[in-house]
């Protein structure tokens, strides 16, 4: 299987494959064929232990090389120690051979063989002999060389721990051998701290090494000073670290190319144009890549020789795969494995933005990208076409039966980081369904410039990856990230036995303290959800459960109240009034009467219908020409009309309009009546009622004038029709308002209950004013109130409305949070408007926030809000006297003429007398609506005693 594993280690794209001597097939350079392989049995444990003491042999005479020539940096230390090179690195071989045996029966010792093929790869292409290194490999190879013991005993579950253990260690000697030794011979001397990482290294084989020995029952005790000498220096490191010293430490000489340069002279080596940058860069960073690295090119490794175990007959495979047509996926071109080479394929990172008719990656046409070709989707590196692939199985619902997701927002950054794990039922929308049963695992989201893992197993990769993760132990999926701050990771959980019985997935950010974690059962033969997702831990701002309800406070206001209905019903009682030679009769058509607008701020518009009759009998022939049209208006209280600004009349009429008798003219009309110079640009929000009689009805008079300047008129009565102002509506959970009087304006904020915003956004949203916030928002409201120790946050929602205008007015909002439970308990919501000193309106309401997600089953104390934004102090509001709303200056009987013809004059005097006989009852009628109107208002009483008094001393007047 390890020899499979040498030939087969399949494409290591991405992965810089020449630092570990394999070239781009990932197929080994060093392995030697020829080289004696143990024949296995007891007879392997002897070859392995006899290479073992030569190995301790030789590292005795190195580390004595390096302690007795010291600082001197003679060549015969040199040629000491380039002879003793071949002979460690000849030894790693020979452990390694024996490691390739052994694992034809024990598959889990293979992540030690390609690690230690790793690190002899490096050291046969190093250049140099370093001391630190050839002491490093040898004892790598000393811990090695005793695992043909496994062979003699039963290999117990704290057998594999250990091996474990062993193998990360490993991983970090090769990690640090391949970062020293891709530094610069400059930088590699001057990073003095580096000979601290081979001691660190020493310390963890020298651990690991007497926990294997005693695992593996060994006792060698005299050969143990391997383990126990201290790690060698070059000459040229002590050199160094003089060097160092005598120049104000490593910081100093890092940032100085001159000091560094200085150093190269003293140890007649050439500068590197590169030094600097190696200096400088963070070597725990690089480490942490290479390790990476090693682990991605083990589990390659290790599957691909999982899957010729699995499939068998590899050559055969290869031979038909030669002939087979290929259609690759980032290019879209066929090819066939014989002619992929390592830049076959041309390719962009991003998708074709159609748009901007660019790649968002490189903003060319020409491809910025060339690898091979690859016949299946990968997450191996990002490609435009993948963006597609991936858009179509996430953006649908019939694609994905999702079996739990978990998700984490970064306060600071809005970040969201995300994982989930389901069954995949459709490569897209209504598309076909995988051949086998495949499960979906994402890490991340597919993006150009963040990692993620998108990636699907079906039941054959499933089981594939099953025994990978038996043999290496390496059971993380994806990780987007080493930091233990911030990341998103999938693991599969491995049974007793070996088998993957599960994937966890884990997401943290790093506002949060602890991470999100869910494990989802999975069976990897039928790719199903083998039992009930488990939440193992939760992550996230969390909430307590409050110890008592939360009170909050009344509503307070300061403020108008605007009326709901009209005034008082529109009279519609007034006659004609006329001389006997204009026998005319006058109607109000229209109802109401007269309708109004405000739509400009200059004056009202009120529009009518009346009809004109002419009295005269048929027989009479006696037309009547009207020449013209007169309009007047008063307010209720007024004592004289005034000219309106203009009237207009609809329908093209054209006058003099002449009506024969028993015939009538309907005319409509529109009169213009200004505003007061005090009242104009006043934006009023009610432009279906007249402005100028916001506050008292209006009468208007037409004036008919016929060819002979014959003049009739009738009163019109208008009275503002009812404002219905906003109010709250069914979905609202508040509404907070202010009624101005001065502009008849309700000013509010609805605050409403909605739907969810989407996956992310929480089981509900709220819609404060003209802000919708979700879930998310409010728990960085908390955040951001526990990061200051503040109870009271401005949300920096409101409105400035209608700035420099009359109907100017604001509102702003804040949060209050709990400090104690952590949670956003309430919104507080002030609304201003017109504040001078203690003169305006202002409403100050409180609503309860909903609960959110993530609440602990923990009950903690409540702890109000500190409130830094108080009700301003404003004088209570105190409404003007109650309006008069109805006159009798209209109400005078018109003289009668005694002296006009019978059918008028009986006509008219009947009129007159009716309407002389109904005063007082409609002088009650008036009382009563006066009275029930006022009822509710304070100080009414004399109010309405001196509009009586007025009535009386106008009666006695006339
Ligand atoms: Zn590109
Ligand atoms: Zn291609």
């Amino acid at each position: 299987m390890l020899q499979f594993i040498d030939d087969n280690s399949g494409p290591l794209q991405g992965i810089p494959t020449e630092l570990f001597g394999l070239d781009a097939e990932g197929r080994g350079k060093i392995y030697k064929s020829e080289v004696q392989i143990s024949s296995g049995g007891s007879g392997a444990t002897v070859g392995v232990m006899q290479a073992a003491v030569g190995v301790v042999n030789n590292v005795k005479d190195t580390a004595g090389t390096a302690v007795t020539t010291g600082g001197d940096g003679d060549t015969g230390s040199l040629n000491v120690a380039a002879s003793t090179a071949t002979d460690y690195i000849q030894h790693a071989l020979t452990v390694m051979d024996s490691l390739a045996d052994l694992g034809k029966v024990m598959p889990f010792v293979a992540p030690a063989f390609v690690i230690i093929k790793a690190i002899i790869a490096v050291e046969q292409r190093a250049r140099d002999v370093d001391a630190k290194c050839t002491d490093l490999v040898q004892r790598v190879t000393f811990m090695l060389s005793h695992l043909p013991a496994l062979k003699n005993i039963t290999v117990t579950d704290s057998t594999r721990q250990i091996i474990d253990r062993m193998n990360d260690v490993l991983k970090k000697s090769a990690a640090l051998i391949q970062t020293y030794r891709k530094q610069s011979a400059i930088a590699r001397r001057l990073s003095v701290h580096n000979k601290d990482r081979f001691a660190s290294c020493a310390t963890s084989l020298k651990d690991c090494t007497n926990d294997l020995m005693v695992s593996l029952q060994i006792h060698q005790s005299a050969q143990l000073d391997i383990l126990t000498r201290p790690v060698p220096s070059d000459p040229e490191d002590e050199a160094a670290e003089k060097f160092v010293a005598a120049h104000g430490g490593l910081d100093a000489v890092k940032g100085s190319e001159e000091l560094v340069k200085r150093f190269a002279s003293e140890m007649k080596l050439s500068v590197d144009e590169k030094v600097m940058e190696q200096l400088n860069t963070n070597i725990t960073e690089v480490l942490q890549q290479n390790q990476d690295r090693l682990e991605e090119s083990l589990n390659e490794s290790v599957s691909a020789s999982v899957i010729e175990g699995i499939k068998g007959l590899a050559a055969q495979m290869t031979e038909s795969s030669k002939e087979q047509k290929f259609v690759c996926v980032q290019c879209g071109e066929e090819y066939h494995d014989s002619t992929n080479g390592k830049k076959s394929c041309s390719f962009h990172r991003a998708r074709y933005d159609s748009r901007n008719k660019t790649y968002a990656c490189c903003s060319t046409s020409n491809p910025c990208q060339a690898g091979r070709h690859r016949s299946e989707h990968h997450c191996d590196y990002v490609y435009g076409n993948f963006f597609d692939f991936a858009g179509d199985i996430t953006g649908y619902v019939d694609t994905v039966d999702k079996w739990t997701s978990v998700e984490d927002v970064n306060f600071d950054t809005w970040d969201k980081i995300t994982a989930s794990v389901g069954r995949l039922l459709r490569w897209k929308s209504r598309g076909a369904i995988p051949e086998l049963p495949t499960i979906l695992v994402t890490v991340g989201k597919v993006s150009i410039s963040t990692p993620y893992l998108f990636k699907t197993f079906n039941t054959y990769e499933l089981e594939v990856a099953s025994k990978v993760a038996d043999i290496t132990h390496q059971t993380v999926i994806f990780r987007t990230s080493r930091s233990k701050e911030q990341y998103a990771m999938a693991e599969w959980v491995l049974s007793a036995e070996g088998v993957i019985t599960g994937i966890t997935i884990t997401v943290k950010a790093s506002t949060s303290s602890t991470p999100f974690i869910r494990f989802c059962p999975i069976n990897i033969a039928a790719a199903t959800l083998s039992g009930e997702v488990q939440a193992i831990s939760e992550g996230g701002l969390r909430s307590y459960r409050p110890s008592t309800p939360y009170v909050l406070p009344e509503v307070q206001r300061v403020s108008a109240t605007l009326p709901e209905k009209a005034l008082r019903e529109v009279r519609k009682d007034f006659k004609t009034r006329t001389s006997p030679n204009l026998p005319i009769v006058l109607k109000v058509v229209s109802d109401p009467p007269l309708s109004a607008n405000s739509w400009s701020s200059k004056h009202d518009l009120f529009s009518g219908t009346i009809s004109v009759f002419n009295k005269h009998p048929p027989k009479s022939m006696e037309p009547i020409s009207i020449s013209s049209v007169t309009a007047f208006y008063r307010l209720i209280g007024d004592e004289s009309y005034k000219p309106a600004q203009s009237i207009q009349l609809e329908d093209r009429i054209v006058l003099p309009v002449t009506i024969d008798p028993r015939q009538t003219w309907t005319m409509k009309f529109t009169v213009v009546v200004p505003r007061s110079e005090g009242e104009t640009n006043i934006e009023m929000p009610w432009q279906r009622s007249s402005f100028v009689a916001r506050e008292r009805p209006l009468r208007m008079k037409l004036v008919l004038t016929d060819v002979e300047e014959e003049e009739c008129s009738l009163v019109i009565d208008y009275v503002s029709p009812a404002l219905e102002p906003q109010k709250a509506m069914p979905k609202d959970i508040a509404f907070f308002y202010i009624d101005d009087p001065h502009t008849l304006g309700r000013y509010g904020v609805h605050v409403i209950k909605g739907n969810a915003m989407g996956p992310l956004g929480g089981q509900f949203s709220l819609v404060i004013g003209n802000n919708t916030v979700g879930q998310d928002w409010m728990k960085k409201t908390i955040y951001k109130a526990l990061k200051l120790g503040e109870s009271e946050i401005d949300t920096n929602f409101g409105q400035n409305n209608n700035p420099g205008k009359t109907n100017a007015w604001s509102w702003k909002c804040w949060a209050l949070i709990d400090l104690s439970c952590q949670r956003l308990y309430a919104f507080k919501i002030l609304i201003t408007k017109d504040i001078i000193g203690t003169k305006g309106f202002a409403c100050l309401g409180y609503v309860a926030c909903p609960e959110l997600e993530g609440v602990d089953n923990e009950t903690r104390p409540i702890q109000y809000a500190t409130e830094m934004t108080k009700f301003p102090g404003l004088e209570p509001y105190a409404p003007s006297l109650p309006p008069l709303l109805d006159d009798q200056f209209d109400d005078v009987v018109p003289e009668t003429p005694k002296t006009a013809a019978g059918a008028v004059n009986s006509s008219y005097g009947v009129a007159g007398s009716s309407t002389q006989l109904t005063i007082p009852e409609e002088l009650n009628q008036r009382l009563t609506s006066i009275d029930h109107n006022l009822s509710s208002i304070k100080d009414s009483l004399s109010r309405i005693a001196t509009s009586f008094e007025q009535f009386v001393e106008t009666l006695k007047s006339k």
